[in-house]
């Protein structure tokens, strides 16, 4: 009876205990929150055991499963309350693992606001777990609001607006690649999960009963159809498609191919994959002209984020900054080397006419703006160029480059991002 024993000890799990989650939350801390995980984890193992109890009991007393019908499992004590818990009998009493039903999970008795509660609290690991206990929590684990949370959370400043177009262009393009040819075998969403999380104690379990779904026993094929397909356009299957680096996604990394002192304070177009293992990215940046693409491994966070703007890489940004910027202002500018080549952004402060009267400075009537690259030595031929302000288009030449549209930097959080690239050294 310790498995029972450990259920009846699981406090965040108890309709009593949740009444009073939300003074918890204000009170509590990591700590509490690890005590409920490590319930969460105490729940699984303890069904486990049930499961095993429960399996090695039947065999001991010689019954066989009912046949021409659904399995033999005991059925839950209470019906779910809610409509979102209330599956089709078949399909939950196929999914069910035994004992969960036999043993009538706490969980599904609580009210459904409480639930919601309840896994809003989870990590994305911990509400993987949840998720592969039985298929009424696989799908109430699998909503797009719990998901979009953590997507946010952890995703948010490197995925942009292109990420999710492009997403939503990969599901496309799997649809069709599906339809055109079908896989041996489709992976499962427990199988999804257990690459993203080192849960394979847990989800190995889960995954043979999963796997015993998909492939039913030849004898029971006609009375157990293989489960639908988990669905792959919920938010949930994009954190997951990110987390094991199934999705490369576009982003931007700064003073890319690191270390390389003609990209010094820089930020590139590039597709990027996570990998999981090192947590950090392999970037691939597109070709330059001839140049080919090249890729970067190891590229940590802090050097990725989301395009600010949607202007692809290869077109002209349209300014619309250039009445309202002033000497001290920051800015981030397009350039490029040759025509054929993306634009990058490049960070700047806009500077002083050289006639300018330090105490009576009127550079913002001017219609020629002074753009500084400081980092770059005084002389040194990037250190300044110049751009109108009425009438400003790409400029340039094959000698210096191609500077193209402007943007004001808004935020100090975007400025502060620029300077923690500053070089230990000025350049030339
Ligand atoms: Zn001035």
């Amino acid at each position: 009876m310790l498995p029972l024993l450990l259920i009846s000890t699981l406090p965040a799990f108890t309709p009593v205990s949740y009444t009073h989650l939300d003074v918890y939350k204000r009170q509590t801390s990591r700590c509490c929150k690890l005590v409920r995980e490590l319930g969460l984890l105490a729940l699984l193992l303890a069904t486990e055991l049930l499961r095993h109890a429960t399996a090695a009991g039947r065999k001991l007393r010689g019954r066989e499963p009912e046949r021409g019908g659904a399995r033999t499992m005991p059925a839950p004590p209470k019906p779910p309350k809610t409509a979102a818990l209330a599956v089709a009998p078949g399909k939950a009493e196929m999914m069910v693992p035994p004992a969960a039903a036999g043993i009538g999970l706490p969980l599904l008795d609580l009210p459904e606001l409480a639930l919601d509660r309840v896994l809003e609290e989870l990590s994305p690991a911990s509400l993987a777990a949840m998720a592969c206990v039985c298929a009424p929590l696989r799908d109430r684990c699998s909503a797009d609001a719990l998901w979009e949370r953590h997507l946010r959370a952890k995703w948010g400043h490197v995925l942009g607006a292109t990420a999710r177009k492009e997403w939503e262009a990969e599901l496309g393009a799997r649809g069709t690649r599906a339809s055109a040819t079908r896989p041996a075998r489709r992976r499962s969403w427990v199988e999804s999960l257990a690459c993203a999380w080192p849960f394979s104690w847990i989800a190995g379990r889960w995954l043979k009963a999963d796997a015993a779904t998909v492939t039913p026993a030849p004898a029971a094929v006609a009375a157990e159809p293989a489960p639908a397909a988990p669905p792959t356009d919920t938010v949930s299957a994009w954190y997951r498609a990110l987390e094991c680096g199934e999705f490369w996604f576009p982003a931007q990394v700064y003073n890319r191919e690191d270390g390389h002192v003609g990209f010094v304070l820089s930020c590139y177009d590039a597709h990027l994959r996570y990998d999981r293992r090192t947590n950090t990215f392999t970037a691939r940046y597109p070709p330059h002209g001839r140049k080919p693409a090249k890729e970067e491994d190891g590229v940590q966070w802090s050097r990725v984020r989301a395009p600010p703007v949607s202007t692809p890489a290869h077109d002209l940004h349209a300014s619309d900054c250039l009445e309202a910027l002033r000497p001290g202002d920051h800015f981030e500018i397009q350039w490029r080397k040759n025509k054929d080549f993306p634009y990058g952004w490049w960070y700047g402060v806009v500077g002083h006419q050289g006639s300018c009267n330090a105490n009576l400075c009127r550079c913002h009537e001017d219609d020629t703006i002074v753009l500084e690259f400081q980092h770059y030595a005084p002389g040194s031929r990037w250190r300044q160029t110049t751009v109108s302000r009425k009438d400003h288009r790409e400029t340039g030449d094959e000698t210096d480059g191609f500077y193209g549209g402007i943007r004001k930097l808004q935020t100090k959080d975007e400025i502060s991002t620029w300077r923690r690239f500053w070089p230990v050294d000025v350049l030339n």
